[in-house]
């Protein structure tokens, strides 16, 4: 029977990024198995995501986390560069653009004291700065807006996680195509895990990057993952016109939108009560007719001629609870190590939760970013690391 010290379940952006930095760890020595049952990837929120990057969360562990996550991908090269060659994941620092009314007003400005005070690069700017700098905008209901100035944008996620592994695979990192099953749990640990060709693998610990399919591999080791899947729907739109410079920008009703090749890239989380846990792929439209068009036209009135090229459905691992990573060992299980519940903010993460990780692995302990905050205690004694800007 195969024995492997690391076993990393999920192989897209985290469960990757978790394998490179555990190889890259002077620290650990040991064997690291990603079993990842599709290498397409065609499902995974990492292939299906916005990819776009922002320092302006309100709890100070995001916005830590996206900082090395920029810091990271601006100096790809020196981390995952493979046989000489560099990966190139198109960053384009474009910025994020949240806009407040009067009613939101106090909230971006507890957000932007939060950001400044741990170095983020923003502006709070009134309606006339807004309308100066972006004429194409209606700011007549509005009552401010923050701008992320730099180190914010987006880039290629695919190529991102492809990059990660790569970069793992050339420093002696495993991957297998299968599907985890389930987790033979002994007492306090994790003994083996076993995939749908029956195999057993015999591990020293596991890593649960499954994404959406975190909750099922948590279940098989009786524990209960606060996590759902719920989709989000992502539509590619054309118009005529030209805005220039155009950073993401999140209306105040959450509706986003940000230049994308040709054209622009929106989205919004459907209302609550049509937010139930999801599998299925199939795109709803009716959002963009609905709420996307008349918030957007009504927005930037160029907008009026948006034409919906593409479209596609995706699914985000929500955390219900705070909607924030969930991140380390259950309190009852020592060597299963959680990174689930992104809840729409995983890639930007990736690089900061895979160096946690290895940490946790390599150390039993974080030596960079304490990020103990986000770990099971808050989420057992219910009391949740609530993080507002959720997009
Ligand atoms: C529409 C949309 C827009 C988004 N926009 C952004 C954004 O702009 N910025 C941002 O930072 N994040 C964004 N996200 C969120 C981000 O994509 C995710 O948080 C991130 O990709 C999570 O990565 P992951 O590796 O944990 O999960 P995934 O990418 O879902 O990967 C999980 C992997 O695990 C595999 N797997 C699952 N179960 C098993 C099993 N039992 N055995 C083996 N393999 C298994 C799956 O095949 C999959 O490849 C968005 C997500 C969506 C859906």
């Amino acid at each position: 029977m195969k024995y492997v010290d690391v076993v990393i379940v999920g192989g897209a952006v985290v469960g990757s990024a978790a394998a490179y930095f555990l190889r890259a760890q002077t620290g650990f020595k040991g064997s690291v198995l990603v079993v990842e049952q599709d290498f397409s990837y065609e499902k995974s929120a990492t292939a299906r995501s916005a990819a776009s990057i922002r320092h302006q969360f309100s709890t100070p562990e995001n916005i830590r986390m996206s900082q090395f996550g920029t810091q990271f991908i601006q100096n790809i090269g020196d981390h995952l560069t493979v046989d000489g060659e560099a990966p190139e994941v198109g960053f384009h620092e474009g910025g994020y653009l949240f806009l407040a009314t009067p009613a939101g007003r106090d909230g971006l400005e507890a957000n932007h004291r939060v950001q400044r005070s741990l170095g983020v690069d923003v502006a709070l700017l009134q309606p006339a700065q807004l309308q100066e700098r972006f004429p194409w905008l209606t700011t007549a209901d509005l009552s401010a807006g923050s701008l992320g100035l730099s180190g914010e944008g987006w880039l290629d996620a695919h190529g991102l996680m492809w990059a990660f592994r790569r970069k793992a695979a050339s420093l002696g990192v495993a991957y297998q195509q299968a599907q985890v099953v389930g987790v033979q749990r002994a007492g306090r640990s994790i003994a083996s895990v076993t995939l749908s060709d029956g195999t057993i693998v015999n591990c020293g610990q596991v890593i649960n990057a499954a994404g959406t399919g975190a909750a099922e591999l948590a279940r098989s080791a009786g524990i209960f993952l606060p996590v759902q899947s719920r989709k989000r729907c992502v539509f590619f739109f054309s118009t005529p016109a030209r805005l220039g410079r155009c950073p993401l920008v999140i209306d105040p009703g959450g509706a986003y939108f940000r230049p994308e090749g040709s054209g622009f890239i929106c989205g919004i989380s459907p209302p609550a009560e049509q937010d139930p846990e999801c599998f299925d792929f199939e795109v709803q439209h009716a959002l963009f007719d609905d709420i996307l068009w008349p918030t957007l036209a009504a927005r930037v009135p160029a907008f009026e001629a948006a034409r919906v090229e593409n479209a596609w459905a995706g699914h985000y691992d929500v955390n219900t609870l705070d909607h924030n990573v969930i991140l380390g060992a259950h309190p009852e299980v020592d060597n299963l190590l959680f990174a689930n519940g992104f809840s729409g903010h995983g890639m930007q993460q990736s690089a900061a939760v895979g160096r946690a990780l290895s940490e946790l692995v390599a150390f039993g302990a974080y030596r960079t970013l304490d990020l103990s905050a986000l770990g099971w205690a808050r989420v057992l004694a219910n009391q949740p690391l609530l993080e507002v800007n959720v997009v």
